[in-house]
């Protein structure tokens, strides 16, 4: 057995980790900060410096660092009961939490299926689109549309359905059962309207279904805006058009809601209320605990259950699930994070915030080389486009990305860096004077 030392940090993950999207060339070798603790919006390195969170640690931290009502919730259960079998058992966390996710969620979406986090959310939700047309009797009903642009995660399937390649290179992925969509990304429109360039997608979809044979579509699946490609928002009405599509055909819609919901566009889900669609599926997982400790979860339709329940179940088991489904302390922590969430408006504050959010972001537009602003609630990015024409920059726009993003570090804001756009999604409870704060580096860093 290797000996543990006393070694720096660095140097310790440096000898043992491997991280999530690891160069292997540098694996040993890369540099990263060493964050020491963290309270509010602020994190805190090693050298004591202290850090604006801008991407709310990987879109999750909704109510902030350091809250009390999250840790001593989670010391609470910890110490009465840690863990029960989901297979055998139930405590009061997962059935309370499922009860209060069901008030939430849109339409009849009141069933509750718990897992680890994102991924596993998405994978489940995959998993039970296919037991769904199984027990239905429609073992051909398989297939799953996505889109270019999307990301759903990092397990076999819910990678397979992540329509970014980059994010596929040697791996082998289940590519005979995923059909991809074009992104829907309204700077793509070119010459055509946005109302063109949404009656184009939808033809591409309805043409798509029909070259595969409805009877072969299980599910489409879809984040209501495509955040790990840089905060993408398709055109007005997209995904209730999709919708109708997908109920003509018997399709599942599934909402990809990972990073959405939780307040993150100042509603609780964004799929009905900020893009006019209510799912059969819902997955969820970050907000939820505001990252306090792991969990997901999806959220399906009475309707949907109801067909394949009961009278109509054909003596089917769902056997699917995790040692950690309805796991007691992270179900009490998204409970406690939920209560708190409610008490203090945090919502309704994104909500209110969002405008302010945005007007903040778009007065960098003054600056050469700031191309254009997404944003939904309060997750937006500045594209950085030399030549705004250009709908997805160039090389030299996403190096000037990645510079902005070095300069704000050293001024004290993480920025999320994808590709051309510098995205902030900050901690929901994030205050204007500290929204100025994040937009003043950012202009100091593009200025550079
Ligand atoms: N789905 C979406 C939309 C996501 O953004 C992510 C992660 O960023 C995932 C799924 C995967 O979640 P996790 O990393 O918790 O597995």
């Amino acid at each position: 057995m290797a000996e543990i030392q006393e070694t720096s940090v660095t140097s310790a993950r440096q000898k043992h980790i491997v991280r999530p999207s690891q160069e292997m060339a540098s694996l040993g070798k890369d540099d990263m900060p060493v964050l020491t603790k963290a309270e509010g919006i602020y994190v805190y390195a090693e050298d004591g410096r202290r850090l604006i969170d801008g991407p709310a640690g990987m879109w999750c931290t909704q109510i902030g660092y350091g809250r009390k009502e999250a840790v001593d919730a989670i010391a609470h259960q910890a110490s009465t009961i840690s863990f029960a079998s989901p297979w055998y058992m139930s405590t009061s966390p997962s059935a309370r939490l499922a009860e209060k996710i069901a008030s939430l969620t849109p339409g009849d979406l009141n069933r509750i299926f718990f897992t680890t986090g994102g991924s596993t959310a998405v994978d489940s939700a995959l998993r039970f689109t296919e037991f769904y047309n199984n027990v239905l009797g429609r073992p051909a009903k398989k297939r799953i549309i996505s889109r270019i642009d999307g990301y759903h995660g990092s397990t076999g399937l819910a990678a397979s359905v992540t329509g970014r390649k980059g994010s596929w290179a040697n791996f082998d992925i289940e590519t005979d059962r995923v059909s991809f969509l074009s992104s829907p990304n309204p700077r793509h429109a070119g010459s055509r309207t946005e109302a063109e360039f949404l009656d184009d997608l939808v033809k591409e979809f309805e043409d798509r279904i029909e070259a595969l044979g409805a009877d072969t579509v299980a599910a489409f699946i879809a984040e209501p805006l495509l955040a790990n490609a840089g905060v993408i928002i398709p055109p007005k009405g997209y995904h209730a058009r999709f919708k109708a599509v997908c109920e003509k055909h018997d399709i599942l819609y599934i909402s990809d809601e990972v990073v959405t919901a939780f307040g993150r566009c100042g509603e609780w889900f964004a799929s009905e209320k900020v893009f006019d669609v209510t799912p059969d599926i819902i997955t969820f997982a970050k907000g939820v605990t505001s990252g306090y400790v792991p969990l997901g979860g999806f959220a399906i339709s009475d309707a949907v259950i109801a067909r394949i329940s009961g009278e109509n179940a054909n003596g089917s088991w769902f056997n699917n699930g995790f040692t950690y489904s309805n796991q007691p302390v992270s179900c009490a922590a998204a409970i406690a994070n939920i209560d708190l969430m409610e008490r203090e408006g945090i919502v309704d504050h994104a909500r209110a915030t969002a405008g302010y959010f945005r007007k903040a972001l778009e007065s960098l537009l003054d600056l050469p080389g700031a191309g254009a602003v997404h944003s939904a609630g309060l997750v937006g990015c500045v594209q950085c486009l030399l030549d705004p024409s250009q709908p997805d920059g160039t090389e030299e726009d996403r190096a000037f990305a990645a510079r902005v993003d070095e300069i704000c570090f050293d001024l004290g804001l993480i920025v999320r860096p994808i590709a051309e756009r510098c995205v902030i999604s900050p901690p929901l409870v994030i205050t204007r004077a500290q929204i100025d704060d994040v937009v003043g580096i950012l202009r100091k860093a593009i200025t550079q």
